[in-house]
């Protein structure tokens, strides 16, 4: 059993021009590729116009797939998503939530604020941006990234999102058996239940759809697979008329439903699927950071629950053992085992496509990135995708991925 191919990222911004020569970078992806035989290169460019043509001529030059890594309904590369435009939530507010939201959300680079799936400016303006970008550069595909609706790591008020307008007209459009005044009425009910509910009453619920069901929510459920599995038909579209391929960035399945992002319809519209299962990511997407929002969210939302009781119904939906404080999850994570556990739970909604899966790692180690990704981490993540002989995406930015964690990783690969 082996490592069978690696693919990476590499995002180059303003920090990235200010800190790296162009000569440097083209050193780190070149001398990457040399170890590795790097299959794909998801590239993201938010500098200069110049890189494109930079990461491009390496990729063409060394026979790497080059992908336009594109974000899609949050930090889009040429506008801000405004408050305005995203996610209506049970409150009547848009913007974050606010029961478990990530406190260094909206602080940093990437803002994580989510355009809504159903507004049309936006996203005719930013599909027909993807696809100038596809006419101007030889990108072999598309890597499409933040196809969804917000996380926990945006606060849990999102999860009954969107309600604005544009998604009512929407809903009514699709004929659904329960009006929209009830719908609103039976989410109530649920947010309710958050507010109030002992441990014991949760017990039933902890699976996604089981807990939409018993609220009689089931047609909401559905909308909201609906409505991202037709955002990305947009964007997929543009590469597909340009005959270029199309790959996925997805949250973990055990989040990935409450962001409306459902494997089995998803994979119709792409060629392979970057499964998000981060065991030590403390950024939004990965598990300790999205588990630790949950616990948090729950405990804001109904001071009654105790820590154990919010981790136990945490753990319940994450299908995993979660224990003690979010603190202490976000410096230990969960172990890499999870990981094969994500992308087997993944595996079984698609049964014939399952050779799309790709799962990720995080593999960073610079003091941009706290906390830096530990070699004791890396091989525990090795170990996992050795027994899954399988390949792997390895992220997020290839710079700063240390020389000596990639000597780890290729010794891991197939001769
Ligand atoms: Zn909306």
């Amino acid at each position: 059993m082996a490592i069978t191919g690696i693919s990476t990222q590499i995002m180059i911004g303003k920090t990235e021009e200010e800190t790296f020569s162009r000569k440097e970078i083209e050193t780190r992806i070149r001398k990457a590729q040399d170890l590795l035989g790097i299959k794909r290169l998801l590239f993201w460019n938010a500098g200069e116009e110049s890189n494109f043509d930079l990461v491009l001529d390496i990729c063409l030059q060394t026979g790497m797939e080059a992908y336009c890594w594109f974000p899609v309904a949050a930090d889009l590369m040429n506008r801000e998503v405004m408050a305005a435009e995203s996610i209506e939530n049970i409150t009547g507010t848009r913007g974050y939530g606010r029961a478990g939201r990530w406190p260094k959300l909206g602080r940093g680079e990437e803002k994580f604020l989510f355009a809504c799936p159903s507004h049309g400016e936006i996203h005719d303006e930013n599909s027909a941006l993807l696809g100038r970008l596809l006419d101007k550069h030889p990108f072999t595909g598309v890597f499409l990234d933040r196809i969804r609706y917000p996380s926990f790591a945006d606060g849990l008020e999102s999860l009954f999102g969107c309600l604005c307008p544009d998604c009512r007209r929407a809903y009514e459009d699709d004929n659904f058996k329960i009006s929209w005044e009830e719908l609103r009425l039976r989410q109530e009910e649920m947010f309710h239940f958050f507010r109030n509910a002992a441990a014991v009453d949760w017990a039933p619920l902890t699976q996604w759809q089981k807990l939409f069901e018993a609220f009689g929510l089931s047609d909401f459920y559905e909308f909201r697979y609906r409505r991202i599995e037709r955002l990305t038909g947009i964007y997929t579209t543009e590469a597909r008329i340009r005959g270029r391929k199309v790959g996925l960035d997805l949250l973990s399945p055990s989040l990935s439903p409450m962001t409306g992002q459902d494997y089995p319809r998803l994979s119709r519209h792409s060629d392979w699927i970057k499964v998000m299962s981060y065991c030590y990511a403390n950024g939004p997407a990965g598990i300790p950071l999205e588990a630790g929002s949950l616990l948090r969210g729950l405990k804001a939302l109904n001071p009654a629950l105790s820590d154990a009781e919010a981790a136990a119904i945490t753990g319940s939906f994450f299908q995993t053992s979660i224990t003690g404080t979010p603190e202490k999850l976000l410096r230990n994570g969960v172990p890499a085992e999870y990981l094969k556990q994500e992308v087997n739970r993944a595996a079984v909604g698609m049964p014939d496509r399952q050779d799309q899966l790709i799962p990720g790692i995080e593999v960073v180690n610079h003091p941009f990135f706290t906390p830096p990704v530990k070699k004791n981490q890396l091989t525990a993540y090795l170990d996992v995708l050795d027994s899954m002989d399988c390949e792997t995406v390895i992220c997020w930015n290839i710079l700063y991925i240390p020389e000596e964690y990639q000597m780890m990783i290729k010794q891991r690969m197939n001769p």
